[in-house]
C-alpha cells in the first residue's frame, strides 16, 4: 500500500487558513491519528487527502502517484464517517458487499472469500443475517468498516467513527480498528480528538494546532518527549503543570520552588523560560527525607484508572499530582514533594529545549 505524501498543503476558506503549509508523509501500512483540538484542521487535512477538498496550494501524493487533481473515487481510498450511511432495510452482508456490486475485476468466490475475512477480523460472523436497523451504533460503524476495507482499497480514512458510539462499544470498535489494521495492513488515518483513542490505536500521531503539525510521532514519543509546551498542555490526563519563570544572564541553573530545587538548563538558554511537569512523575512523602519542598493538600479525587488525582499547594503555585491509591488514600495536610531530573521539561517560546536530562529520560523510557 502507498504511503501518502503531502507537499507544502494549505488551505485557506476566504482570508481564513485552516491548514497551513504542510510538508510531511504518513507511512505506508501504518495508521496514523490526527489529533488536535476542535477547529484545528484535522478533517480539512483528511478531506484534502480524500479528495473532497482541494488544497490551495501544494500536491498530494499516494506514493509517487500525483492525486490532487482526482476527484474521490479515482482516488482508491475508503472512508468511515462519524454518520455512515446504510440501507437499515439490508443485512449485514448485504451493506458489506454493496461496493463490490459492480467492480467486475472481483468474481463471486473473491466476494465471498472477502466477506469471510471481514465478517471474521470484525468478530461479526454471527450478525451477517441481521439488518442494519436491529443493530446498535458500534455495530453499524464496525460494518461501515467492513464496507470500506473489502474493497480492498489502498487508503482507508476515518473521520471520528466512535463519536456517536457508548463507551462499551467504543472500546469493542476501537479493538476491531486495530484488528483491522493488524490484519490488512492498509494506510490509515484516523481523525480523532480523543487523544486515549489515538493513543491505544495510532502507530503515528500527528498532533495539529492552528492548522500546523506541531509533533509526529510514535505516542510514547509524544508522551515522553512533546516538542511544545501545547503539546504537554493536550497529552495526558490531566497534561504537565507548568511553572514559567526567567533566567538571568549569569545563571544556568532555573530554580523551582516546589521542587526546593534548582534545575539545569542548556547553554544559551535566556529570558522567560516554562518547566513542565507530568502530573504522574510528581512524587508525594508523609516527611522531608532531605531538602523536598513542603505542600498543602488542597483536594483529591479518585480517576478512571483508580489513582488519585492530588490538588496541591506550594505558596501561590498550584501543582497536581498522580498517584497510587494506596498513597493517595491516606493523604491530607502537609505532603512533600519530589520529582527526578528526567521528569522535567524545558520550554523555552513554547518549543522544548533539549537539556542532558533527555538522554537520561530515553533510557528510562526504553527500559
Ligand atoms: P472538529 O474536531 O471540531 O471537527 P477539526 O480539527 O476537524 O475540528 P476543521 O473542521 O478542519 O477542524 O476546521 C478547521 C477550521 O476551518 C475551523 O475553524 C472551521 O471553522 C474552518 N472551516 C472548515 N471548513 C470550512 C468551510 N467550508 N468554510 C469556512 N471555514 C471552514
Amino acid at each position: 500500500m502507498p504511503d501518502i505524501r503531502l507537499d507544502g498543503i494549505t488551505k485557506r476558506f476566504g482570508d481564513f487558513t485552516a491548514v497551513k503549509d504542510l510538508n510531511v508523509t504518513f507511512e505506508e501500512n501504518t495508521v496514523t491519528c490526527l489529533l488536535g483540538p476542535s477547529g484545528c484542521g484535522k478533517t480539512t487535512l483528511m478531506r484534502m487527502i480524500a479528495g473532497l477538498e482541494t488544497p490551495t496550494e501544494g500536491r498530494v501524493r499516494f506514493g509517487e502517484r500525483d492525486v490532487t487533481a482526482l476527484a474521490p473515487r479515482q482516488r482508491n481510498i475508503g472512508m468511515v464517517f462519524q454518520y455512515p450511511v446504510m440501507y437499515p432495510t439490508l443485512t449485514v452482508e448485504e451493506n458489506i458487499l454493496l461496493p463490490l456490486r459492480h467492480d467486475r475485476t472481483v468474481d463471486q468466490s473473491e466476494r465471498r472469500r472477502r466477506l469471510a475475512e471481514v465478517l471474521e477480523v470484525l468478530q461479526m460472523e454471527d450478525m451477517a443475517g441481521a439488518t442494519i436497523g436491529q443493530l446498535d451504533a458500534g455495530s453499524r460503524q464496525r460494518v461501515a468498516v467492513g464496507r470500506a476495507v473489502a474493497r480492498y482499497c489502498d487508503i482507508i480514512l476515518f473521520d471520528e467513527p466512535t463519536t456517536n458510539v457508548e463507551v462499551n462499544a467504543k472500546l469493542q470498535l476501537i479493538r476491531a480498528f486495530k484488528e483491522v489494521a493488524r490484519r490488512l495492513r492498509q494506510t490509515i488515518i484516523y481523525v480523532t480528538h480523543d487523544q486515549t483513542e489515538a493513543m491505544t490505536l495510532a502507530d503515528h500521531i500527528a498532533l495539529m494546532r492552528d492548522g500546523e503539525i506541531v509533533q509526529h510521532a510514535p505516542p510514547p514519543e509524544l508522551y515522553r518527549q512533546c516538542r511544545t509546551e501545547f503539546g504537554g498542555w493536550f497529552i495526558g490526563n490531566p497534561g504537565m503543570n507548568f511553572y514559567r519563570t526567567e533566567l538571568h544572564a549569569d545563571r544556568t541553573n532555573v530554580r523551582l520552588p516546589f521542587l526546593a530545587r534548582e534545575i539545569p538548563v542548556p547553554e544559551g538558554a535566556r529570558g522567560d523560560l516554562t518547566v513542565g511537569i507530568r502530573p504522574e512523575h510528581v512524587r508525594l512523602h508523609d516527611s522531608d527525607h532531605g531538602g523536598l519542598a513542603a505542600a498543602e493538600v488542597i483536594s483529591r479525587s479518585i480517576t478512571i484508572g483508580g489513582q488519585y488525582l492530588v490538588k496541591l499547594a506550594v505558596d501561590d503555585q498550584i501543582i497536581r499530582a498522580k498517584v497510587p491509591s494506596s498513597v493517595g488514600r491516606r493523604l491530607g495536610g502537609r505532603v512533600y514533594l519530589e520529582c527526578p531530573d528526567w521528569a522535567v521539561t524545558v520550554f523555552s517560546g513554547g518549543v522544548r529545549l533539549e537539556t542532558g536530562t533527555a538522554a537520561a529520560e530515553q533510557s528510562v523510557s526504553s527500559r
